[in-house]
């Protein structure tokens, strides 16, 4: 069987323990994954603080493998499409399109190593300094520890890993272990576009014991995590003041306006609530449609999903694929067999065959629902009308959570009304709240957590800015 051992020194190593990765369809054995001890784990964090600290990549340097990075992703994706599928159940079409978004963050995240700048102060506005000038420069924060889930195994990950290291940082990761055949080969890409290997350090593990013990090391100086609620909240409580950035767990709304195109609304809502089976963290779960729309909307979601493939991921048919595990399922699955209990009609969908749910439809729902209160994370979206779109707005906002929001009218008054009111990271006007471009600032408000993903942000959130005041 494959091995896949952690990089650990510039080198792969046997870990402590191994444990064997699965295919999450097909449930065969794919790998034996080495998972290092706690002292690995130490000496993976201070090899990657000692190459840091020894590094001379100029600027230019940093952007030439990012960019170099991003072309062999493109050159490997049949590899890298085979590896997410297999890690994750994702179908193919969700996986190649996660490899299209990762050439994107690689590269922008190069060139914005080229315009990584502090700021001219002008001090001598004040009276007090009248002969000194003052400027910032942002520096590196050393070593970056990334923390990602299994939801985007390229992407998310290429999100914490490239603006680290155009940053100028080392960088240790974790991924999720139930990806880690997608994670090796990122470090493997990122090798061989000239990264010095002691810039960066890949550790398997679960969350309780690697995770914690990166948690509980004293070298990382920033954690940038995407992941539930409960685990940043954690995260947050162990690092004391050291500086973090967590994308973490959502409830997306979309508000469907009398005055939407219907067609388009329905077929966007339905690859933002089906695709990689509603494993995605702005996946659209609830939507608020216009009451006198409701019934021709509810049809054009029908129509888009009619004869859409479930199942198998490597099925180029497929629409809908397995969820991450059976557990999951079951959980999904449940939360749906109690709403109809208590009154919600399944409209499309509803089954379970092991771990793959049916793209699932639900209407009349309550808000206390599990399904409308709780992040489903699978192929499940409530309908509830509405009538007044303030009462809409107050429940989309009546959550933890607040993450993405869209919004679908042809009013731009309305559309600045709605988007004024709604407490999320953003809103979308004639997109889903799952609509996203790699460019753009992306992160939560609330239970969502806090800071920016988008390389530009990132990058800048990745450094130190001191000041520098020169005088006579
Ligand atoms: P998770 O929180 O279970 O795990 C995320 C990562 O944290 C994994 O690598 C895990 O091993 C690690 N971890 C777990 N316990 C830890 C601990 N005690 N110390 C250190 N690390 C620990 O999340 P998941 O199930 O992999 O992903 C799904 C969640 O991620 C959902 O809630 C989803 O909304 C969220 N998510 C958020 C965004 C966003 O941008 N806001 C994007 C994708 C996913």
């Amino acid at each position: 069987m494959k091995q896949l051992r952690s990089f650990v020194a510039g080198d792969w190593v046997d870990g402590e323990r191994t444990t064997v990765a699965r295919d999450t369809y097909t449930n065969e054995p794919v790998a034996e994954v080495h998972v290092p001890g706690q002292g690995q784990v130490g000496e993976a964090t201070r090899a990657v603080a000692a190459a840091q600290a020894e590094q001379q990549l100029t600027a230019y340097d940093r952007y030439r493998i990012l960019a170099r990075a991003s072309e062999l992703v493109l050159e490997r994706a049949g590899e890298l499409v085979d590896s997410i599928v297999t890690d994750t159940g994702f179908t193919t079409v969700d996986a190649r399109r996660e490899i299209d978004r990762t050439a994107q963050t690689l590269l922008l995240s190069g060139e914005e190593a080229k315009r990584l700048r502090g700021e001219v102060v002008p001090i001598d506005a004040d009276p007090a300094a009248p002969a000194r000038v003052a400027f910032t420069v942002r520096r590196p924060v050393g070593v970056v520890c990334a923390i990602t889930p299994f939801n985007s195994p390229l992407n998310t990950v290429a999100h914490k890993v490239a603006p680290a290291l155009a940053a100028g940082n080392g960088v240790v990761l974790k991924p999720a272990l139930q990806t880690p055949l997608t994670a090796d080969l990122l470090l493997r890409v990122l090798l061989d576009a000239g990264l010095p290997a002691g810039l960066i350090s890949v550790l398997y593990g679960d969350g309780s014991t690697v995770g914690q013990w990166l948690l509980e090391d004293e070298v990382p100086a920033y954690y940038a995590f995407t992941g539930s609620t409960a685990v940043g909240e954690h995260i947050q409580r162990t690092i004391g003041v050291r500086r973090a950035q967590l994308e973490l767990g959502s409830l997306a709304s979309t508000i469907i306006c009398h005055d939407a195109d219907l067609k388009r609304a329905a077929q966007l809502c339905v690859n933002a609530a089906f695709r990689k089976a509603g494993q995605v963290c702005t996946s659209v779960q609830r939507l608020y449609v216009h009451e006198s729309v409701v019934d021709d909307f509810t049809g054009a979601l029908r129509t888009a999903l009619d004869g859409r493939g479930v199942g198998d991921p490597r099925d180029p048919a497929t629409f809908v694929g397995p969820l991450i595990d059976e557990q999951a399922a079951e959980r999904v699955a449940g939360w749906v067999s109690t709403a109809a209990e208590q009154g919600a009609e399944v409209i499309v969908g509803g089954g379970r065959t092991d771990a793959v749910v049916q793209p699932t439809v639900l209407t009349n729902v309550a808000p206390d629902m599990n399904v409308m209160c709780r992040e489903i994370f699978g192929p499940v979206v409530s309908i509830r009308p509405f009538t007044d779109v303030d009462a809409a707005i107050d429940e989309a906002n009546d959550t933890p959570y607040g993450l993405a929001a869209g919004l679908f009218t042809a009013d731009i008054g309305r559309a600045l009304h709605v988007a004024g009111r709604l407490r999320v990271g953003t809103v979308h006007v004639n997109e889903t709240s799952s609509a996203r471009v790699d460019l753009m600032p992306f992160g939560g408000v609330k239970a969502s957590g806090y800071g920016h993903e988008g390389p530009a942000y990132a990058i800048r959130d990745m450094t130190e800015e001191t000041l520098l005041t020169l005088g006579p």
